[in-house]
């Protein structure tokens, strides 16, 4: 079987030999963009390239990229656990043309590597384009000889990427895989594409125009393309399973959880496994880069993942600290391809255990009241916000955390009601002589960016888009 590891190099490799400069992986925090929470894309580091601000070391760059999408635009808190293909982390193997070559090679380069060095079936594949992109469609039927039922265009923003609300921007291609039809879900752009069957493998960016302000676009002199693959997706593909959670690299946290927690990650517990896996990866890596739990800005997003995990961790029987146990098993499934895990495993382990805890102190009590409180609910019920905020302001439970645990029962959480019980503990803090800019403002303010997305919050003072892809 072809391990993660040898997937990542094969793909690295093949664009090295086609004449791109190997690049490492830009650290998590974005060093070039306030505006951001995480680097989310492999394109993030190379922004200022694209917009013509940065002159590119080569033409050509290929880059397995850590991206986070926890929070802002893209946020795939809510479907770890529920898909088979989403993580809060994961790699995102990237081959990049910098005003190089353009859609003709993209393609041809992305047939030969799913088809050749990955030895994908064509007869499981389809892709989409947008729906004004003659030229690519085109391509694709000579390239693939596909017919017109295996290029889907599609008309909406999924195939239109674009960097804020001005800038480089252009269409995308996307391939998907059809995991076969014992799996439920449609094809792209059908009304269960959501579904798990037919999952995007790859997309393809052609950065085509540039927009102006005003709603003009011009044609860029040079254009460009960037690429982004799941490393995790297609790994499940190519060791024939369908969903990312049981490739060898999860395959080797799970076990490493089963002798941690004691318990088999079968029947119910195997969601909270899988949470615990793909949580524990985001933390490790986002320690590894510099962020600390706390109660505020990327450090809060940090605590509310780890607490999320914490509370799986409770319902396999932990009572005591033990995911900070699990770092070992990480830095051997990943720590060879990213050293800087293994430099920074006492910090990590450290943070772990100090969080978690500091959160057994009042999770237990925080979900017998929530127990409790939640008793006399039915499905489609609300829980009161005042409840809500108990568990926020005196047990530690993230608005989020709460929500996730009625979610899986089909509550909700009156969160109007639990942001004015926040307002007053704000009012009657200000009144007792104590600072804003205390947890319950970021606690609020994260929401607020989950809702309108990067692109138009303005809180960090500038507006920048976090980039489609
Ligand atoms: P999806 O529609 O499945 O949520 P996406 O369109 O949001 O994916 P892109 O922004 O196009 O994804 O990112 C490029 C590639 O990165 C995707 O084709 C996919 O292989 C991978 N990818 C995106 N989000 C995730 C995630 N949360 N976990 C794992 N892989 C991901
Ligand atoms: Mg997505
Ligand atoms: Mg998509
Ligand atoms: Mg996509």
């Amino acid at each position: 079987m072809t391990s993660v590891n040898q997937i990542r190099e094969a793909f690295l490799a093949y664009f090295e030999k086609h004449g791109h400069t190997r690049q490492p992986s830009a650290p998590l925090v974005p060093q070039n963009d306030p505006s951001l929470l995480f680097v989310n894309a492999g394109m993030v580091p190379f922004k200022n390239i694209f917009t013509g601000a940065e002159t590119p070391v080569s033409p050509r760059a290929v880059t397995s990229q850590k991206c986070v999408r926890a929070g802002g635009k893209h946020n795939d808190l809510d479907n770890v656990g529920y898909t088979a293909r989403h993580h809060t982390f994961f790699e995102m193997l990237g081959n990049f043309s910098f005003g190089d070559y353009f859609k003709d090679e993209a393609i041809a380069f992305a047939w030969e590597v799913v088809t050749k060095e990955f030895g994908l079936d064509p007869k499981r594949l389809l892709v989409t384009v947008y729906s004004e992109d003659d030229e690519a469609a085109a391509i694709w039927k000579k390239v693939a000889g596909f017919d017109d039922s295996k290029i889907i265009r599609i008309s909406t923003s999924d195939n239109f990427w674009s960097m804020g609300d001005t800038g480089p921007c252009g269409p995308c291609s996307e391939i998907f895989y059809d995991h076969g039809e014992d799996i439920p879900g449609g094809p792209p752009g059908s009304p269960d594409e959501d579904g798990d069957r037919f999952i995007e493998i790859w997309n393809l960016v052609f950065m085509q125009f540039n927009q102006l302000a005003g709603g003009a676009r011009e044609n860029l002199p040079k254009p460009s393309i960037d690429t982004g693959m799941g490393l995790e997706r297609i790994s499940a593909v190519l060791q024939h399973v369908h969903n990312n959670y049981e490739i060898d690299l999860f395959r080797g946290l799970i076990e490493a959880e089963e002798s941690v927690y004691g318990a088999r990650a079968t029947g119910d517990k195997l969601a909270s496994f899988r949470v615990i896996a793909d949580h524990l990866r985001t933390s490790a890596f986002l320690i590894a880069d510099g962020v600390l739990p706390s109660n505020e800005g990327r450090g809060y997003v940090l605590r509310r993942i780890m607490r999320r995990a914490m509370r799986h961790g409770h319902l396999l029987g932990a009572r005591e600290p033990l995911m900070y146990k699990l770092t070992p098993a990480l830095i051997s499934e990943m720590g060879e391809a990213y050293p800087e895990l293994g430099r920074a495993k006492a910090a990590i382990e450290a943070a772990l255990e100090q969080e978690e805890a500091r959160f057994q102190r009042t999770l237990g009590n925080g979900l017998s009241l929530l127990e409790k409180e939640s008793e006399t609910l039915k499905q489609g019920d609300a829980l009161p916000g005042e409840t809500a905020f108990k568990l926020y302001d005196t047990y530690g439970f993230p608005l989020d955390l709460t929500q996730d645990i009625l979610r899986a029962r089909g509550m909700t959480v009156d969160v109007d009601a639990f942001d004015a019980s926040m307002e007053v503990q704000r009012e009657g803090s200000r009144a007792a002589g104590f600072a804003s800019g205390d947890q319950a403002t970021d606690e609020i303010w994260f929401r607020v960016r989950d809702k309108v997305g990067a692109t138009n919050f303005t809180g960090y003072g500038k507006t920048e888009g976090t980039g489609k892809l």
